[in-house]
Protein backbone atom coordinates (compact mmCIF):
# COMPACT_ATOMS: atom_id res chain seq x y z
CA UNK A 1 0.00 0.00 0.00
CA UNK A 2 3.47 2.31 0.62
CA UNK A 3 1.47 4.41 2.98
CA UNK A 4 -1.35 5.42 0.87
CA UNK A 5 -4.73 4.13 2.21
CA UNK A 6 -6.53 1.78 -0.31
CA UNK A 7 -8.77 3.07 -3.14
CA UNK A 8 -8.48 7.04 -2.53
CA UNK A 9 -7.56 9.32 -5.18
CA UNK A 10 -5.29 12.33 -4.81
CA UNK A 11 -8.32 14.32 -4.99
CA UNK A 12 -9.80 12.29 -1.71
CA UNK A 13 -6.78 12.48 -0.23
CA UNK A 14 -6.49 16.63 -0.38
CA UNK A 15 -9.87 16.57 0.79
CA UNK A 16 -10.33 18.61 4.49
CA UNK A 17 -13.34 19.18 6.75
CA UNK A 18 -14.27 22.80 6.53
CA UNK A 19 -12.59 24.58 9.23
CA UNK A 20 -15.70 26.24 10.47
CA UNK A 21 -16.86 22.82 11.51
CA UNK A 22 -20.47 24.15 9.27
CA UNK A 23 -21.43 21.14 6.96
CA UNK A 24 -22.07 22.06 3.47
CA UNK A 25 -25.45 21.02 3.88
CA UNK A 26 -26.39 24.10 6.45
CA UNK A 27 -23.66 26.65 4.42
CA UNK A 28 -26.31 25.98 1.24
CA UNK A 29 -29.42 26.80 3.62
CA UNK A 30 -27.99 29.50 5.04
CA UNK A 31 -27.16 30.85 1.51
CA UNK A 32 -30.34 29.93 0.29
CA UNK A 33 -32.07 32.14 3.01
CA UNK A 34 -29.35 35.12 2.48
CA UNK A 35 -27.07 34.42 4.52
CA UNK A 36 -29.58 35.65 7.39
CA UNK A 37 -27.95 37.11 10.77
CA UNK A 38 -28.50 34.87 13.37
CA UNK A 39 -31.20 35.10 15.79
CA UNK A 40 -30.26 37.92 19.29
CA UNK A 41 -28.59 36.09 22.24
CA UNK A 42 -29.89 36.15 25.21
CA UNK A 43 -28.74 38.12 28.27
CA UNK A 44 -30.43 39.76 31.26
CA UNK A 45 -33.70 38.09 33.08
CA UNK A 46 -36.69 36.95 31.80
CA UNK A 47 -38.89 34.38 31.90
CA UNK A 48 -41.25 31.90 29.88
CA UNK A 49 -43.45 29.00 30.48
CA UNK A 50 -41.13 26.56 28.81
CA UNK A 51 -37.25 26.82 27.90
CA UNK A 52 -35.59 24.37 25.39
CA UNK A 53 -31.74 23.64 25.28
CA UNK A 54 -30.86 22.96 21.90
CA UNK A 55 -32.04 24.30 18.30
CA UNK A 56 -31.67 21.00 16.94
CA UNK A 57 -34.62 18.37 15.16
CA UNK A 58 -35.73 17.86 18.96
CA UNK A 59 -35.88 21.17 20.46
CA UNK A 60 -37.20 22.79 17.00
CA UNK A 61 -39.97 20.13 17.07
CA UNK A 62 -41.02 20.73 20.51
CA UNK A 63 -41.16 24.06 20.35
CA UNK A 64 -43.18 24.30 17.28
CA UNK A 65 -45.52 21.57 19.35
CA UNK A 66 -45.74 23.58 21.83
CA UNK A 67 -46.50 26.95 19.77
CA UNK A 68 -49.07 24.91 18.19
CA UNK A 69 -50.59 23.52 21.16
CA UNK A 70 -51.33 26.70 22.78
CA UNK A 71 -50.25 29.87 20.90
CA UNK A 72 -50.66 31.79 24.24
CA UNK A 73 -47.73 29.78 25.83
CA UNK A 74 -43.86 31.64 26.19
CA UNK A 75 -41.44 29.10 24.39
CA UNK A 76 -37.97 29.80 24.33
CA UNK A 77 -34.84 27.89 22.68
CA UNK A 78 -31.56 28.32 23.69
CA UNK A 79 -29.31 27.43 20.74
CA UNK A 80 -25.10 27.75 21.75
CA UNK A 81 -24.47 28.44 17.95
CA UNK A 82 -27.02 28.26 14.78
CA UNK A 83 -29.75 26.40 14.46
CA UNK A 84 -28.80 23.16 12.73
CA UNK A 85 -25.00 23.98 13.62
CA UNK A 86 -25.37 20.21 15.59
CA UNK A 87 -25.81 16.50 13.51
CA UNK A 88 -29.12 18.06 12.54
CA UNK A 89 -27.67 20.45 10.34
CA UNK A 90 -25.20 17.51 9.54
CA UNK A 91 -26.63 14.18 9.21
CA UNK A 92 -27.33 12.12 6.02
CA UNK A 93 -30.41 12.89 5.45
CA UNK A 94 -32.26 9.43 6.37
CA UNK A 95 -35.67 9.61 7.81
CA UNK A 96 -36.51 6.27 8.31
CA UNK A 97 -38.63 3.85 10.16
CA UNK A 98 -37.93 1.42 12.65
CA UNK A 99 -38.89 -1.83 11.06
CA UNK A 100 -35.48 -2.85 10.61
CA UNK A 101 -35.22 -2.27 14.46
CA UNK A 102 -38.03 -4.54 14.79
CA UNK A 103 -36.52 -7.77 16.53
CA UNK A 104 -35.09 -5.74 19.23
CA UNK A 105 -38.04 -3.55 20.06
CA UNK A 106 -40.05 -6.93 20.47
CA UNK A 107 -37.29 -8.90 22.38
CA UNK A 108 -37.28 -5.26 24.60
CA UNK A 109 -40.90 -4.40 24.88
CA UNK A 110 -42.90 -7.21 23.58
CA UNK A 111 -45.15 -7.17 20.42
CA UNK A 112 -47.82 -4.68 21.46
CA UNK A 113 -45.27 -1.90 22.23
CA UNK A 114 -43.01 -2.79 19.85
CA UNK A 115 -45.78 -2.30 17.27
CA UNK A 116 -46.67 1.03 18.54
CA UNK A 117 -43.22 2.10 18.52
CA UNK A 118 -42.74 1.24 15.01
CA UNK A 119 -45.98 2.70 13.97
CA UNK A 120 -45.25 5.68 15.77
CA UNK A 121 -41.67 6.37 14.65
CA UNK A 122 -43.56 5.68 10.79
CA UNK A 123 -46.02 7.91 11.40
CA UNK A 124 -43.18 10.39 11.84
CA UNK A 125 -41.52 9.97 8.57
CA UNK A 126 -44.73 10.41 6.72
CA UNK A 127 -45.36 13.36 9.03
CA UNK A 128 -42.26 14.97 8.20
CA UNK A 129 -43.22 15.12 4.52
CA UNK A 130 -46.74 16.30 4.92
CA UNK A 131 -45.61 18.91 7.12
CA UNK A 132 -43.06 20.23 4.73
CA UNK A 133 -45.97 20.12 2.30
CA UNK A 134 -48.18 22.39 4.58
CA UNK A 135 -45.54 24.76 5.19
CA UNK A 136 -44.52 25.12 1.65
CA UNK A 137 -40.93 24.11 2.59
CA UNK A 138 -38.68 22.87 0.07
CA UNK A 139 -37.00 20.02 2.10
CA UNK A 140 -36.21 17.67 -1.16
CA UNK A 141 -38.34 15.30 1.31
CA UNK A 142 -38.57 12.02 -1.20
CA UNK A 143 -40.44 8.98 0.16
CA UNK A 144 -38.49 6.05 -1.52
CA UNK A 145 -37.35 3.49 1.00
CA UNK A 146 -34.81 2.22 2.34
CA UNK A 147 -32.59 -0.36 1.55
CA UNK A 148 -30.31 -3.12 4.11
CA UNK A 149 -27.60 -4.41 1.71
CA UNK A 150 -25.19 -7.24 2.37
CA UNK A 151 -21.52 -6.16 1.10
CA UNK A 152 -20.16 -9.59 2.19
CA UNK A 153 -20.99 -13.40 2.64
CA UNK A 154 -20.66 -13.12 6.29
CA UNK A 155 -23.34 -10.15 6.67
CA UNK A 156 -25.70 -11.96 4.27
CA UNK A 157 -28.74 -12.05 6.20
CA UNK A 158 -28.16 -9.12 8.95
CA UNK A 159 -32.26 -8.34 8.74
CA UNK A 160 -33.17 -11.93 8.80
CA UNK A 161 -35.01 -11.10 12.68
CA UNK A 162 -36.80 -8.08 11.61
CA UNK A 163 -38.12 -9.22 8.25
CA UNK A 164 -39.09 -12.72 9.74
CA UNK A 165 -40.36 -10.33 12.86
CA UNK A 166 -42.43 -8.11 10.41
CA UNK A 167 -44.20 -11.45 8.81
CA UNK A 168 -44.72 -12.48 12.20
CA UNK A 169 -46.90 -9.47 13.22
CA UNK A 170 -48.81 -9.47 10.08
CA UNK A 171 -46.82 -6.67 8.03
CA UNK A 172 -44.59 -8.76 5.52
CA UNK A 173 -44.66 -5.65 3.47
CA UNK A 174 -42.64 -3.02 6.04
CA UNK A 175 -39.43 -4.41 5.70
CA UNK A 176 -38.93 -7.69 3.27
CA UNK A 177 -36.39 -9.54 1.83
CA UNK A 178 -34.65 -9.01 -1.49
CA UNK A 179 -32.55 -10.60 -3.77
CA UNK A 180 -29.32 -9.92 -5.44
CA UNK A 181 -31.00 -9.58 -8.55
CA UNK A 182 -33.85 -7.13 -6.94
CA UNK A 183 -31.05 -5.23 -5.37
CA UNK A 184 -29.38 -4.88 -8.79
CA UNK A 185 -32.37 -2.98 -10.12
CA UNK A 186 -32.35 -0.54 -7.96
CA UNK A 187 -28.66 0.15 -7.69
CA UNK A 188 -25.68 -1.27 -8.93
CA UNK A 189 -22.14 -2.12 -6.81
CA UNK A 190 -20.34 -5.23 -7.29
CA UNK A 191 -20.25 -5.41 -3.87
CA UNK A 192 -23.96 -5.26 -3.13
CA UNK A 193 -25.82 -9.12 -2.58
CA UNK A 194 -29.19 -9.41 -1.34
CA UNK A 195 -30.93 -7.10 0.94
CA UNK A 196 -34.24 -6.23 2.21
CA UNK A 197 -36.25 -3.27 1.82
CA UNK A 198 -38.39 -1.30 3.73
CA UNK A 199 -40.93 0.95 2.86
CA UNK A 200 -41.26 3.75 5.78
CA UNK A 201 -38.06 5.53 4.41
CA UNK A 202 -37.34 9.04 3.11
CA UNK A 203 -34.72 11.42 2.65
CA UNK A 204 -34.31 15.01 3.03
CA UNK A 205 -32.07 17.80 2.56
CA UNK A 206 -30.82 18.43 6.64
CA UNK A 207 -29.73 21.62 6.41
CA UNK A 208 -33.12 22.77 4.41
CA UNK A 209 -35.00 21.48 7.67
CA UNK A 210 -33.63 22.58 10.30
CA UNK A 211 -34.22 25.79 8.78
CA UNK A 212 -38.01 25.26 7.90
CA UNK A 213 -38.53 24.19 11.44
CA UNK A 214 -36.43 27.67 12.76
CA UNK A 215 -38.29 29.67 10.44
CA UNK A 216 -41.76 27.70 11.58
CA UNK A 217 -40.70 28.45 15.06
CA UNK A 218 -40.10 32.05 14.68
CA UNK A 219 -43.25 32.54 12.77
CA UNK A 220 -45.53 31.19 15.50
CA UNK A 221 -44.09 33.45 18.25
CA UNK A 222 -41.29 31.36 19.45
CA UNK A 223 -38.24 33.18 20.72
CA UNK A 224 -34.76 31.69 19.57
CA UNK A 225 -31.58 32.82 20.99
CA UNK A 226 -28.72 31.48 19.11
CA UNK A 227 -25.08 31.99 20.04
CA UNK A 228 -26.74 31.44 23.70
CA UNK A 229 -25.06 28.61 25.53
CA UNK A 230 -26.87 27.08 28.47
CA UNK A 231 -24.15 26.33 31.51
CA UNK A 232 -26.84 25.30 34.56
CA UNK A 233 -30.12 24.43 35.31
CA UNK A 234 -31.48 24.82 38.93
CA UNK A 235 -34.74 23.92 40.57
CA UNK A 236 -36.26 27.13 42.49
CA UNK A 237 -39.33 27.34 44.10
CA UNK A 238 -41.45 25.76 41.68
CA UNK A 239 -39.54 26.81 38.72
CA UNK A 240 -36.42 26.27 36.91
CA UNK A 241 -33.80 28.84 36.28
CA UNK A 242 -31.73 28.68 33.45
CA UNK A 243 -28.12 30.36 33.67
CA UNK A 244 -27.18 31.84 30.29
CA UNK A 245 -23.96 32.80 28.44
CA UNK A 246 -23.53 34.71 25.00
CA UNK A 247 -21.62 37.54 23.77
CA UNK A 248 -23.90 40.05 25.06
CA UNK A 249 -22.98 38.80 28.63
CA UNK A 250 -24.93 36.18 31.34
CA UNK A 251 -28.43 36.14 31.44
CA UNK A 252 -31.07 34.01 34.06
CA UNK A 253 -34.53 32.89 32.56
CA UNK A 254 -36.95 31.70 34.70
CA UNK A 255 -39.19 28.94 33.41
CA UNK A 256 -42.30 26.70 34.40
CA UNK A 257 -40.53 23.34 32.41
CA UNK A 258 -37.19 23.05 30.27
CA UNK A 259 -36.11 20.53 27.55
CA UNK A 260 -33.04 19.25 27.26
CA UNK A 261 -32.75 18.65 23.61
CA UNK A 262 -28.94 18.58 23.42
CA UNK A 263 -28.23 15.05 21.81
CA UNK A 264 -24.54 14.24 22.40
CA UNK A 265 -23.48 16.93 24.73
CA UNK A 266 -25.83 14.89 26.80
CA UNK A 267 -22.55 13.15 27.94
CA UNK A 268 -21.35 15.72 30.02
CA UNK A 269 -24.75 17.24 31.08
CA UNK A 270 -25.43 16.43 35.17
CA UNK A 271 -28.14 13.82 35.89
CA UNK A 272 -27.64 12.77 32.09
CA UNK A 273 -24.09 11.04 32.42
CA UNK A 274 -23.53 8.09 31.40
CA UNK A 275 -26.92 7.39 29.74
CA UNK A 276 -25.01 8.17 26.31
CA UNK A 277 -21.77 7.76 24.44
CA UNK A 278 -20.51 10.36 22.08
CA UNK A 279 -19.27 8.77 19.08
CA UNK A 280 -18.57 10.60 15.63
CA UNK A 281 -19.94 9.97 11.95
CA UNK A 282 -18.54 11.29 9.08
CA UNK A 283 -19.29 12.13 5.64
CA UNK A 284 -18.76 12.75 2.24
CA UNK A 285 -20.22 14.05 -0.59
CA UNK A 286 -19.72 13.74 -4.66
CA UNK A 287 -20.09 16.39 -7.24
CA UNK A 288 -22.67 16.44 -9.08
CA UNK A 289 -23.31 13.71 -10.84
CA UNK A 290 -26.91 12.91 -12.29
CA UNK A 291 -26.41 10.88 -14.95
CA UNK A 292 -23.01 8.62 -13.95
CA UNK A 293 -25.52 7.49 -10.92
CA UNK A 294 -28.46 6.68 -13.86
CA UNK A 295 -26.61 5.41 -16.28
CA UNK A 296 -23.54 3.69 -14.09
CA UNK A 297 -25.41 2.38 -11.08
CA UNK A 298 -29.07 2.83 -12.29
CA UNK A 299 -30.01 4.02 -9.19
CA UNK A 300 -33.28 6.21 -10.08
CA UNK A 301 -35.10 5.10 -7.50
CA UNK A 302 -34.08 7.11 -4.40
CA UNK A 303 -33.75 4.51 -2.24
CA UNK A 304 -31.27 5.28 0.64
CA UNK A 305 -28.67 2.86 1.55
CA UNK A 306 -27.35 1.19 4.22
CA UNK A 307 -25.03 -1.85 4.38
CA UNK A 308 -24.72 -4.54 7.25
CA UNK A 309 -21.84 -3.22 9.10
CA UNK A 310 -22.29 -2.27 12.98
CA UNK A 311 -20.14 0.45 11.62
CA UNK A 312 -22.46 1.53 9.07
CA UNK A 313 -21.82 2.83 5.40
CA UNK A 314 -25.00 4.90 4.92
CA UNK A 315 -25.50 6.39 1.51
CA UNK A 316 -28.23 8.60 -0.86
CA UNK A 317 -28.31 10.15 -4.04
CA UNK A 318 -29.61 14.04 -3.56
CA UNK A 319 -31.80 16.22 -5.48
CA UNK A 320 -28.82 17.50 -7.67
CA UNK A 321 -27.35 14.30 -8.46
CA UNK A 322 -24.40 13.79 -5.11
CA UNK A 323 -24.36 10.73 -3.62
CA UNK A 324 -23.96 11.88 -0.21
CA UNK A 325 -22.14 8.70 2.15
CA UNK A 326 -21.20 8.57 5.40
CA UNK A 327 -19.57 5.99 7.73
CA UNK A 328 -20.53 5.23 11.31
CA UNK A 329 -17.03 4.10 12.44
CA UNK A 330 -15.60 7.23 13.59
CA UNK A 331 -14.00 7.83 17.80
CA UNK A 332 -15.56 8.08 21.07
CA UNK A 333 -15.46 11.30 23.00
CA UNK A 334 -13.73 11.41 26.60
CA UNK A 335 -15.89 12.12 29.35
CA UNK A 336 -18.79 13.52 27.87
CA UNK A 337 -16.56 16.20 25.89
CA UNK A 338 -17.34 16.81 22.54
CA UNK A 339 -13.85 18.16 21.16
CA UNK A 340 -11.99 18.67 18.16
CA UNK A 341 -11.97 15.13 17.09
CA UNK A 342 -16.16 14.91 16.01
CA UNK A 343 -15.14 18.08 13.77
CA UNK A 344 -11.99 18.22 12.45
CA UNK A 345 -10.45 14.21 12.10
CA UNK A 346 -9.21 13.39 8.93
CA UNK A 347 -8.59 9.57 9.23
CA UNK A 348 -12.41 9.42 10.20
CA UNK A 349 -13.24 11.34 7.20
CA UNK A 350 -10.87 9.00 4.98
CA UNK A 351 -12.75 5.99 6.37
CA UNK A 352 -16.17 7.74 4.78
CA UNK A 353 -14.07 8.22 1.81
CA UNK A 354 -12.53 4.55 1.51
CA UNK A 355 -16.16 3.03 2.01
CA UNK A 356 -17.51 5.09 -1.14
CA UNK A 357 -14.36 4.05 -2.96
CA UNK A 358 -14.60 0.18 -1.95
CA UNK A 359 -18.41 0.26 -3.28
CA UNK A 360 -18.47 2.28 -6.44
CA UNK A 361 -15.61 1.10 -8.32
CA UNK A 362 -16.92 2.58 -11.19
CA UNK A 363 -17.12 5.91 -10.04
CA UNK A 364 -12.97 5.79 -9.79
CA UNK A 365 -13.15 9.30 -12.06
CA UNK A 366 -15.54 11.12 -9.72
CA UNK A 367 -14.74 14.04 -7.51
CA UNK A 368 -15.48 14.10 -3.76
CA UNK A 369 -16.20 17.49 -3.28
CA UNK A 370 -17.12 17.55 0.66
CA UNK A 371 -15.70 15.89 3.99
CA UNK A 372 -17.57 16.67 7.19
CA UNK A 373 -18.56 15.08 10.81
CA UNK A 374 -20.29 15.32 14.03
CA UNK A 375 -21.36 13.94 17.20
CA UNK A 376 -23.79 10.91 17.57
CA UNK A 377 -25.26 9.47 20.64
CA UNK A 378 -25.17 6.03 21.20
CA UNK A 379 -27.51 4.96 23.55
CA UNK A 380 -27.01 1.68 25.49
CA UNK A 381 -29.68 -0.20 23.35
CA UNK A 382 -29.29 1.87 20.69
CA UNK A 383 -33.11 3.59 21.10
CA UNK A 384 -33.31 6.79 22.07
CA UNK A 385 -35.11 7.21 25.83
CA UNK A 386 -36.88 9.74 26.53
CA UNK A 387 -37.98 11.03 30.04
CA UNK A 388 -37.97 13.60 33.17
CA UNK A 389 -35.57 14.77 35.71
CA UNK A 390 -35.81 14.77 39.61
CA UNK A 391 -38.05 17.17 40.31
CA UNK A 392 -40.52 16.50 37.39
CA UNK A 393 -39.98 19.92 35.49
CA UNK A 394 -37.05 18.96 33.18
CA UNK A 395 -37.90 16.57 30.64
CA UNK A 396 -34.99 15.03 27.70
CA UNK A 397 -34.76 13.12 24.68
CA UNK A 398 -31.28 12.12 23.82
CA UNK A 399 -29.99 8.29 23.13
CA UNK A 400 -31.15 8.16 19.22
CA UNK A 401 -27.64 6.27 18.55
CA UNK A 402 -27.33 8.14 15.05
CA UNK A 403 -31.00 7.59 13.84
CA UNK A 404 -32.96 10.67 15.16
CA UNK A 405 -33.94 12.33 12.18
CA UNK A 406 -37.73 10.81 12.22
CA UNK A 407 -37.80 9.89 15.65
CA UNK A 408 -36.85 13.07 16.86
CA UNK A 409 -40.42 14.16 15.32
CA UNK A 410 -41.75 11.99 17.65
CA UNK A 411 -39.57 13.01 20.91
CA UNK A 412 -40.70 16.82 19.70
CA UNK A 413 -44.75 15.80 20.10
CA UNK A 414 -43.76 13.71 23.40
CA UNK A 415 -41.47 16.38 24.72
CA UNK A 416 -44.40 18.79 24.45
CA UNK A 417 -47.08 16.34 25.42
CA UNK A 418 -44.73 15.88 28.81
CA UNK A 419 -44.21 19.82 29.49
CA UNK A 420 -47.80 20.26 29.43
CA UNK A 421 -48.75 17.16 31.49
CA UNK A 422 -51.11 16.32 28.74
CA UNK A 423 -52.98 12.61 28.99
CA UNK A 424 -51.44 11.85 25.63
CA UNK A 425 -50.59 7.69 24.39
CA UNK A 426 -47.52 8.87 22.53
CA UNK A 427 -46.20 9.46 26.60
CA UNK A 428 -46.77 5.82 27.84
CA UNK A 429 -44.64 4.47 24.50
CA UNK A 430 -41.89 2.48 26.93
CA UNK A 431 -38.85 4.65 25.58
CA UNK A 432 -40.56 7.58 27.87
CA UNK A 433 -38.86 6.56 31.07
CA UNK A 434 -36.63 3.95 29.34
CA UNK A 435 -33.84 2.72 31.15
CA UNK A 436 -31.38 1.64 28.91
CA UNK A 437 -28.03 -0.26 30.84
CA UNK A 438 -25.57 2.27 31.84
CA UNK A 439 -22.53 2.93 30.58
CA UNK A 440 -19.41 2.95 32.79
CA UNK A 441 -17.21 5.64 34.72
CA UNK A 442 -14.47 7.13 32.91
CA UNK A 443 -11.89 6.96 32.48
CA UNK A 444 -13.08 2.87 31.54
CA UNK A 445 -15.78 3.94 29.46
CA UNK A 446 -12.96 5.59 27.15
CA UNK A 447 -10.66 3.01 26.95
CA UNK A 448 -13.24 -0.10 26.41
CA UNK A 449 -14.55 2.01 23.92
CA UNK A 450 -11.58 2.61 21.75
CA UNK A 451 -10.41 -0.61 22.18
CA UNK A 452 -13.91 -1.72 21.25
CA UNK A 453 -13.88 0.92 18.08
CA UNK A 454 -10.39 -0.83 17.13
CA UNK A 455 -11.46 -4.47 17.26
CA UNK A 456 -14.96 -3.63 15.74
CA UNK A 457 -13.35 -2.44 12.27
CA UNK A 458 -10.75 -4.37 12.40
CA UNK A 459 -13.66 -6.96 12.05
CA UNK A 460 -15.59 -5.72 9.81
CA UNK A 461 -12.99 -4.70 7.33
CA UNK A 462 -11.68 -7.98 7.74
CA UNK A 463 -15.16 -9.48 6.79
CA UNK A 464 -15.54 -7.04 3.89
CA UNK A 465 -12.65 -8.68 2.35
CA UNK A 466 -14.41 -11.82 2.70
CA UNK A 467 -11.63 -12.77 6.10
CA UNK A 468 -13.77 -14.54 9.10
CA UNK A 469 -12.86 -12.70 12.02
CA UNK A 470 -10.30 -14.93 14.43
CA UNK A 471 -12.34 -16.32 17.22
CA UNK A 472 -10.47 -13.58 19.65
CA UNK A 473 -11.67 -11.07 17.72
CA UNK A 474 -15.29 -12.47 17.27
CA UNK A 475 -15.28 -12.92 20.80
CA UNK A 476 -13.59 -9.04 21.92
CA UNK A 477 -16.69 -7.30 19.39
CA UNK A 478 -19.43 -9.26 21.15
CA UNK A 479 -18.32 -8.31 24.53
CA UNK A 480 -20.99 -4.83 24.61
CA UNK A 481 -23.91 -7.60 23.37
CA UNK A 482 -22.61 -9.92 26.40
CA UNK A 483 -22.20 -7.06 28.64
CA UNK A 484 -25.80 -6.82 27.97
CA UNK A 485 -26.03 -3.69 25.88
CA UNK A 486 -27.60 -3.98 22.65
CA UNK A 487 -24.56 -3.10 20.48
CA UNK A 488 -21.93 -3.99 18.24
CA UNK A 489 -21.48 -7.11 16.22
CA UNK A 490 -22.98 -10.92 17.52
C1 LIG B 1 -22.59 12.64 10.37
C2 LIG B 1 -23.94 12.26 10.91
C3 LIG B 1 -24.83 11.59 10.09
C4 LIG B 1 -26.10 11.23 10.57
N1 LIG B 1 -26.99 10.67 9.71
C5 LIG B 1 -28.25 10.42 10.11
C6 LIG B 1 -29.23 9.97 9.19
O1 LIG B 1 -28.97 9.85 7.99
N2 LIG B 1 -30.47 9.70 9.65
C7 LIG B 1 -30.79 9.84 10.97
O2 LIG B 1 -31.93 9.54 11.35
N3 LIG B 1 -29.90 10.35 11.85
C8 LIG B 1 -28.65 10.66 11.45
N4 LIG B 1 -27.76 11.22 12.33
C9 LIG B 1 -28.22 11.54 13.69
C10 LIG B 1 -29.13 12.76 13.68
O3 LIG B 1 -28.52 13.81 13.01
C11 LIG B 1 -29.45 13.16 15.13
O4 LIG B 1 -29.97 12.04 15.82
C12 LIG B 1 -30.45 14.29 15.22
O5 LIG B 1 -30.04 15.37 14.43
C13 LIG B 1 -30.62 14.69 16.67
O6 LIG B 1 -31.26 15.94 16.74
P1 LIG B 1 -31.19 16.75 18.09
O7 LIG B 1 -31.97 17.98 17.90
O8 LIG B 1 -31.56 15.86 19.22
O9 LIG B 1 -29.66 17.06 18.30
P2 LIG B 1 -28.67 18.15 17.57
O10 LIG B 1 -28.98 18.35 16.16
O11 LIG B 1 -27.31 17.71 17.95
O12 LIG B 1 -29.02 19.47 18.36
C14 LIG B 1 -28.55 19.68 19.67
C15 LIG B 1 -28.12 21.12 19.75
O13 LIG B 1 -27.90 21.44 21.12
C16 LIG B 1 -26.93 22.46 21.16
N5 LIG B 1 -26.42 22.48 22.53
C17 LIG B 1 -25.74 21.50 23.18
N6 LIG B 1 -25.48 21.89 24.44
C18 LIG B 1 -26.02 23.12 24.59
C19 LIG B 1 -26.08 24.05 25.68
N7 LIG B 1 -25.55 23.75 26.87
N8 LIG B 1 -26.69 25.24 25.49
C20 LIG B 1 -27.26 25.54 24.29
N9 LIG B 1 -27.23 24.70 23.22
C21 LIG B 1 -26.62 23.51 23.38
C22 LIG B 1 -25.91 22.01 20.12
O14 LIG B 1 -25.16 23.11 19.65
C23 LIG B 1 -26.80 21.40 19.04
O15 LIG B 1 -27.05 22.30 17.97
C24 LIG B 1 -26.47 11.55 11.91
C25 LIG B 1 -25.57 12.22 12.73
C26 LIG B 1 -24.32 12.57 12.24
C27 LIG B 1 -23.37 13.31 13.13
Amino acid sequence: MNGRPAFLTDGDLGLRPAADGVSPWLREALAEEGEPMPAPPFSGSSSADVAIVGGGYTGLWTALNLAERDPSLRVVVFEAHTCGWGPSGRNGGFVNGWWDELATLRQLFGDTAALACAREVAGSVHAIGAWAEREGADIDYRRAGMLTVSTTPLHDGVWAASVTAARELGLAEAFRELSAADVADRCRSPRFRGGALMADGATVHPGRLTRALRRACLSRGVAVHEGTSVRRLMRHEGSVRLRTDSAAGSGELRAGRAILAINAWAAGWPGLRGRVLPWSSWMVRTEPIPELVRDRLGWTGGESIVDGRFSVHYLHVTSDGRIAFGAGGGRPGYDGRIGRSFSDDLAAGRRAATGFRHLFPDLADVRLTDMWGGPIDVSGNHLPQLGTLAGGRVHFAIGYSGNGVAPSHLAGRILAALALDADDPITRLPIVGMRAKRFPPEPLLYIGARILREAMIRREDGEEAGLRPAWWLRELTRLPRRLGYHLGPW
